[in-house]
């Protein structure tokens, strides 16, 4: 049988640079990934015209892991359009449209008040389950706006500006996602919506996780997928689908929460990861990318959580057509390869969108994934974070739900592969 250090199950950002890491210290790595492509959950595609995004996208300097890997591999980054116009909804759904300084004033309050605590809750955003967090973790973000008394209006900009932020029904997420995040940049809301929405690596994020990968010095396998894990105090055994198997002295799986059952592990994985797994995390939504007809002065619009598209913004404008993207939280409540139901959802803003085409990836729907980017339901961050960092044996966990500072995020994903390597290597040196 085939035998190396460490296997490394999953060839995304934690994958990539957890095998990166390893190769570095001297040990032999094999990445085992069962698409046809790195990147995981970060994926360029050319389609409607143009090199899209259909995952992660947006990075920021204050996301100091990503940060230091776009420095590493000499990337730059670009700012998504700043909006001419804006476009809610007013009480009864009553299209509105302002400037961006309009909608600013509207949600100000709103947005301030919801993660005015956080650096009480979380005082340093690299330990999120130290502070006041452990007695908010079990409110949901959704009670928090409610204790609000914001009116119809202020309600719904608030609340969709959320769902662009969470990718879920808001009263399914943790309050501890805003105030994680709020914590990370200082308690300042702007910083927050910057960093989360509106700077994305020049020539595309597939070209980045490239880059890295090219940097591995084991070996990558694609089209490998892993079934099953079967693992003791000296090494583990794992086997793909096509029944080849593969011993390793330490195994660094990088799935999601959500997918982790698609790997049958002997001992069975620690409770904490079945009950998660089980559970499922809050993230649930969509990420559109819809043509449009003409070219349109650059726009955002927000609707409310009710809503398929709650969140639509301008990113590419062309002579004769623009490409917007849009955010719901709900996968199942539209087909987003459907285009008359995602004319249908840009209706409530204007009636002068003519939808020519679109592009998604439903990443709920991917059995690799299961998730978009991952926010937690009430209560999961303070009970399984620490857990979930822990090795079972030889099993390591890394993937960006496991991560400390921007846990769901790229940057989330690179701090865990930097840790889970560190220990692996720490533990075949001992
Ligand atoms: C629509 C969308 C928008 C997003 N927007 C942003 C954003 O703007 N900014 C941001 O920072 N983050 C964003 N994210 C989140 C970001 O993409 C993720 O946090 C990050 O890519 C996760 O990396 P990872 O390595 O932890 O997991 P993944 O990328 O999911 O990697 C896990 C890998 O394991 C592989 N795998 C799964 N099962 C098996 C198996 N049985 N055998 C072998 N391989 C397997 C998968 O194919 C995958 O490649 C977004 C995500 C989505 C989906």
């Amino acid at each position: 049988m085939e035998t190396t250090d460490v296997i490394v199950i999953g060839a995304g950002f934690a994958g990539l640079v957890a095998a990166r890491e390893l190769g570095r210290s001297g040990h032999a790595v094999i990445v085992l990934e069962a698409r046809d492509r790195v990147g995981g959950r970060t994926w360029t595609d050319h389609v409607l015209g143009h090199d899209l995004e259909l995952g992660g996208t947006w990075v920021h300097w204050i996301q100091p892991h990503v940060w230091a890997e776009i420095a590493r591999y000499g990337r730059r980054i670009v700012r998504s359009p700043v909006a001419e116009e804006a476009y809610w909804l007013g009480a009864g759904d009553a299209p509105r449209k302002g400037t961006l300084d309009d909608f600013l004033s509207l949600i100000d309050d709103g947005q301030r008040r919801i993660v005015e605590d956080a650096l009480t809750a979380i005082p340093r955003a690299i330990d999120p389950t130290v502070g006041s967090i452990t007695e908010l973790d079990g409110q949901s973000l959704q009670q928090r706006i409610d204790d609000l008394n914001l009116d119809d209006e202020a309600r719904s900009a608030n609340e969709s500006v959320w769902v662009g932020h969470v990718n879920a029904p808001l009263k399914s997420v943790g309050l501890s996602s805003a105030l994680r995040w709020a914590s990370a940049t200082g308690g300042h809301w702007p910083l927050m919506h910057e960093a989360s929405a509106t700077y994305r690596v020049a020539g595309g994020m597939s070209a980045f996780s490239a880059a890295i990968a090219a940097d591995v010095s084991g070996d990558i396998r694609l089209n490998s997928t892993v079934t099953a894990i079967d693992h003791h105090k000296n090494g583990a055994t794992v086997t793909l689908s096509d029944g080849g198997e593969i011993r390793a002295r330490r195994v660094v799986m990088t799935l999601p929460v959500n997918a982790v059952d698609t790997i049958a592990v002997t001992p069975a994985l620690p409770g904490v990861w079945r009950q998660a797994n089980r559970e499922r995390v809050a993230s649930q939504g969509i990420k559109v990318w819809i043509k449009v007809r003409g070219r349109l002065p650059r726009f955002f619009a927000y609707a409310s959580q009710h809503h398929p598209i709650s969140v639509l913004k301008s990113e590419f404008i062309e002579e004769d057509h623009s490409i917007l993207v849009g955010f719901g939280p709900d996968h199942a409540a539209i087909d987003v390869t459907s285009i008359e139901q995602v004319q249908a959802a840009l209706s409530v803003w204007r009636d002068d969108l003519e939808v020519l085409g679109v592009a998604a990836h439903d990443w709920m729907k991917d059995p690799l994934s299961q998730n978009t980017w991952m926010t937690h339901r009430p209560g999961q961050l303070t009970r399984d974070l620490p857990q979930l960092q822990l090795a079972d044996g030889v099993l390591h966990f890394a993937g960006c739900d496991t991560a400390d500072l921007w846990g769901g995020f790229i940057d989330g994903a690179i701090e865990s592969g930097l840790r889970e390597a560190r220990l692996v290597s720490a533990a075949l040196a001992g």
